[in-house]
């Protein structure tokens, strides 16, 4: 098939590389000039593993071109998929700008039947009103489908390639048949649905998770004021199948492009139609107050942190990826900057993004894991970066000006860390620092 992929950002390009893997002609559009040009030269604007590779080898057989012109590219396809942003307005609904843009470019270059689908993350009602869009521009025949995503950063490639299940809504058989034949090779769990149940699988997805991620989060405060160790509740829970193990990790909450902004657009949907949405109310804001527990801990280790150099390890919201959006990493730091610290960042990937977004003349960019550490009265996991987990922790222990490990992301064991000589303050865990209260049962 020829396939036009609308917006080359996380989602775009790695559909649109995945797209070419399989054997599809596939242009992709951006109309940032300098992603099109990197693109277009064999490089990759995001940090995303094992897509550079694919890109150049689906390049050099000339199944994969970029683009800025649109219209050049939608002209020659037979399925459009529009993966442009729809990042958050300050009421907490999504912002349709960039999607209802391009519709109306997309509408403007029709050429004969095409499958126009949507793969961002949309409210219900959107790929109706993109269809319209497009109708009142192009008179002839085309189809609208909802194609939403669920890669993760970090597994992208992985993840497209590999799906536990493909969403496809749509009205029309012709459509459903032509995205069924696309999608068959990736996974023989397609969900074919209408249009508007495929929009809502997609914030039902995103939301469930968040209520899981906030839910084990809640747990582990209170094993810290019982005595409980988080780590091995999730795993006695997870092992039953109705529960399942995976985004039972307590930490300091989610954060990145994706669910922060999703759970408050969810909220938004359901209050437009009347529907107070408590229980995900709830998820978000037990969300915004637990990157804090960082620096609770620290206050109670340090003191104040007037004058004092943290360390922080991790700026990217989650390993693996240089996105920085949402990332909790962003308050913490810039908290720790007002309460008068000094602190000495450092991520594998994410730190020119994080400057973009943050910075300040307290903030240390450091070169290595090593060099944020030396020094510091106190040292803040925050990204649980598989080089963080690996590190010598007697060395961190001598570089450091004080021995205070705070764990953001629970990546060590206990006894590891008592044994390099640092003290130790996980996430929902009993360590020789916490407080263990005598319970007092009635
Ligand atoms: P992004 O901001 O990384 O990329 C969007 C790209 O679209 C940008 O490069 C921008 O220049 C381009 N663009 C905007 N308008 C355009 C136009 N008219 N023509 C050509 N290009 C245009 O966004 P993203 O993270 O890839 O997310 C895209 C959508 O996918 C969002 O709705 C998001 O919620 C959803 N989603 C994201 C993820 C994720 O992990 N990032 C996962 C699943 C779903």
């Amino acid at each position: 098939m020829r396939i036009a992929v609308i917006g080359t950002g996380y989602v775009g390009l790695v559909s649109g590389i995945c797209y070419a893997e399989l054997g599809h002609h596939v242009y992709c559009v951006d109309k940032d000039e300098a992603k099109i040009n990197m693109l277009r030269g064999g490089g990759i604007p995001i940090y995303e593993p094992g897509l550079q590779p694919l890109s150049v080898k689906n390049m050099a057989d000339g199944r994969l071109r970029f683009t800025t012109e649109l219209a050049e590219a939608v002209t020659e396809a037979d399925v459009v998929v529009i993966a442009v942003g729809t990042p958050s307005l300050p009421s907490g609904e999504a912002d349709m700008t960039y999607i209802e843009a391009a519709a109306r470019e997309v509408g403007a270059a029709m050429n004969g039947y095409k499958v126009i689908c949507v793969k961002s993350t949309v409210p219900v009602g959107t790929n109706e009103r993109v269809g319209r869009i497009i109708g009142e521009l192009y008179d002839g025949p085309f189809d609208s489908a909802s194609l939403p995503e669920f890669l993760r950063e970090g597994t992208a490639v992985r993840d497209t390639l590999h799906p536990d299940r493909i969403v496809i809504g749509t009205g029309s058989s012709r459509a459903a048949h032509i995205l069924s034949d696309l999608h068959r090779p990736l996974t023989s769990q397609i969900v074919m649905t209408d249009i508007r149940s495929a929009e809502m699988i997609k914030y039902a997805s995103n939301a469930f998770l968040a209520t899981k991620i906030s839910f084990i989060n809640e747990i582990a405060n209170i094993c810290e004021k019982v005595g409980a160790d988080v780590i091995e509740v999730a795993k006695g829970m997870g092992l039953d199948n109705r529960i399942g193990s995976s985004f039972l990790r307590a930490g300091i909450g989610y954060g990145g492009s994706c669910f922060p902004k999703d759970t408050n657009a969810l909220i938004q949907i359901a209050g437009n139609v009347e529907y107070d949405f408590k229980l995900l109310k709830s998820v978000v804001e037990v969300n915004k107050g637990q990157r804090f527990g960082v620096i609770d801990k620290l206050r109670k280790a340090l003191g104040d942190a007037d004058g004092r150099t943290i360390g922080v390890w991790g700026l990217a919201f989650k390993p693996e990826t240089d996105d920085v959006r949402e990332a909790p990493a962003l308050e913490i730091v810039e908290q720790l900057i007002d309460s008068g610290a000094e602190v000495s960042v450092y991520d594998p990937v994410a730190m020119a993004n994080f400057r973009r977004m943050f910075d300040h003349p307290r903030i240390l960019w450091c070169g290595s894991a090593m060099e944020a550490a030396q020094g510091s009265d106190a040292l803040c996991l925050l990204t649980e970066w598989k080089e963080f987990a690996d590190i010598d922790l007697g060395a961190v222990k001598s570089a450091m000006g004080s021995p205070i490990l705070i764990d953001g992301r629970n990546v060590y064991d206990d006894k590891r860390v008592r044994a390099a000589g640092l003290h130790y303050y996980p996430v929902g865990r009993p360590s020789h620092e916490a407080f263990i209260p005598e319970l007092i049962l009635e």
